[in-house]
């Protein structure tokens, strides 16, 4: 079905006062969050009864974002979040699309009742939905729920949903550089100014809202941590927890590290390893046409985009750090060509 046919019908569907509940991928990024809660407030001025509901934590510097007091996070308020999965009439998946991403949400969420959409720019979706918005052309969930929320009731977007979509947008595109930003993401931004945000104050919350103590992680990362690997066009950082302890780590903290070292003259591919207490959490970027996703999912059990992806694994970080070198010789060619 076409977008603008299914929305009309969701319209239809969503005419009298519904139960919904709007979930996102764990570890929630500016586009998760700010999707989740652009949506929460169009639902709401429509009169439903609405809840937002996180797998996990997400960092400090997205709790500002409108009505992110209602947010219920599962790994902190389990028996509340359950009830509200098990009486849900409408469940809304955004900013994913592989239900295994829920993390420890992911069995109440199955065996939901209710009626399912997914809104998401990920490729190669998999997740079964009785209406799937997916366009990977779009730069985040938030372009795309902002022409979606156009498409529906364009009067009820005001400035709140907008400081929403843009922190969605500004994240997704890292300020607007990278190549998932087209003329649709600044005809979007252009729209957003238009109902009223501060879009400086919305960077300033993002991007300068970091403690001194993850300025000096930051600085321990670059100078004692980063391999560069010229013959590869590669380079990786990787974090213990004990180095973590050390700094006073807090959820959100390494944001951004991954692309430090795509700076460097000539490096095209990086990977950020996050040792956590029962997996290491790896990210990857890319500059060109090497496909991290790929990438990611072959070695990583992972996904995401062309250029920008992540995956995780249960062997030890050392392990990890040496599986990906061990990787590198049969990129070679690739990583070169580029
Ligand atoms: P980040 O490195 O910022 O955590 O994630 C970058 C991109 O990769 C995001 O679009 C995210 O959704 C995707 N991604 C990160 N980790 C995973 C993962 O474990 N599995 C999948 N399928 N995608 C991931
Ligand atoms: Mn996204």
């Amino acid at each position: 079905m076409e977008p603008k046919q299914q929305i009309a019908q969701l319209k239809a569907e969503l005419s009298s006062p519904k139960r919904v509940l709007i979930t996102t991928h764990q570890g929630p990024d500016g586009d998760a969050m700010g999707s989740s809660l652009a949506f929460y407030q169009f639902l709401k001025k429509m009169g439903h009864e609405v809840t937002v509901v996180t797998p996990n934590d997400y960092p400090e510097f997205l709790n500002w974002l409108p009505h992110n007091d209602v947010v219920v996070n599962y790994m902190r308020q389990k028996v509340l979040a359950e009830d509200l999965i098990a009486n849900a009439e409408y469940i809304f998946h955004l900013d994913y699309n592989q239900l295994r991403r829920s993390a420890d949400m992911t069995h109440s969420l199955a065996d939901a009742t209710a009626v399912r959409v997914m809104i998401d720019h990920h490729p190669e979706p998999n997740l079964t939905v009785k209406y799937r918005f997916s366009e990977t052309t779009a730069s985040s969930t938030c372009e795309l729920l902002l022409t979606m929320m156009q498409e529906w009731d364009n009067d009820q977007i005001d400035s709140d949903i907008a400081t929403c979509i843009y922190t969605g947008i500004m994240t997704d595109t890292g300020c607007f550089s990278f190549p998932n930003a087209t003329a649709r993401s600044f005809t979007a931004a252009s729209a957003l100014l238009s109902y009223g945000i501060d879009r400086t104050m919305i960077y300033d919350r993002i991007y300068d809202n970091f403690s001194a103590q993850r300025m000096r992680l930051m600085g321990y990362c670059l100078n004692e941590k980063m391999e560069v690997f010229p013959e590869y066009r590669t380079a990786l950082i990787s974090l213990n927890l004990e180095e973590q302890h050390r700094y006073g780590f807090v959820a959100g903290d390494s944001e951004g590290f991954v692309n430090l070292p795509l700076s460097i003259k000539g490096i095209r591919f990086t990977a950020f390893f996050l040792e956590k207490e029962d997996k290491v959490k790896i990210s990857f970027r890319s500059k060109g046409n090497f496909s991290t996703n790929d990438f990611a999912r072959k070695h990583f059990k992972g996904g995401g985009h062309l250029n920008a992806s992540g995956g995780e694994t249960k062997i030890s970080l050392d392990a990890a750090v040496n599986q990906f070198r061990e990787l590198l010789p049969a990129y070679q060619n690739t990583l070169n060509a580029l």
